[in-house]
């Protein structure tokens, strides 16, 4: 997140959102147990409450609590890892078919005009989590480079994360697809 950015809309407010203080995101991270994202990872099936969109064997995607845009959705291990080469081969292909997956239901839920995939990794890129590696899948339009965010350090948010994940999940490929004839 970046210094000094405010939201405009920040009547969603989910709990994990609060409950992820700055003293625990700068946390090494130890076994996870202070870690946001592990406590997402444990905090059940997919619901509205938790933000969670889908959850696999090793692997989950959860709307991001600070999104740059509606939609944007984070693909991540279950499993507290820092760094990307520290997942083993099965995490590693299940965070990446997770991530077209994250492509497939932005797609099909927001209709952009592109998408952004990418990882910050480390604080100094970026990361405002940076002790639990995570994608970031989100969608872009065109001419939203947001003159609000360069010109008054102020982002518009026009979609609720209760409203993003009602939108997101049913996207999510092999669901709410329509009987076969
Ligand atoms: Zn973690």
């Amino acid at each position: 997140m970046t210094d000094g950015l405010q939201q405009l809309w920040a009547g969603w407010r989910h709990p994990y959102v609060t409950d992820a203080t700055d003293a625990e995101r700068d946390k090494a991270g130890g076994p996870g147990v202070d870690c946001v994202f592990c406590r997402i990872a444990a905090s059940g099936p997919p619901s509205a409450d938790n933000g969670v969109v889908w959850r696999g064997e090793t692997c989950f995607c959860v709307l991001n609590a600070y999104p740059y845009a509606s939609g944007h959705l984070l693909v991540l291990p279950l499993r507290h890892v820092e760094r990307l080469d520290e997942l083993t081969p099965a995490e590693s292909a299940e965070l990446w078919a997770a991530t077209q997956d994250a492509v497939t239901a932005i797609t099909a839920a927001y209709r952009p005009d592109g998408l952004n995939v990418g990882a910050n990794l480390g604080r100094a890129a970026g990361a405002g989590i940076p002790q639990h590696v995570h994608l970031h899948v989100l969608p872009r339009w065109s001419g939203d480079t947001n003159f609000m965010t360069a010109v008054a350090g102020v982002r518009v948010m026009p979609q609720s994360l209760a409203d993003s994940w009602a939108q997101l999940e049913p996207a999510w490929p092999g669901r709410g697809e329509p009987p076969s004839p």
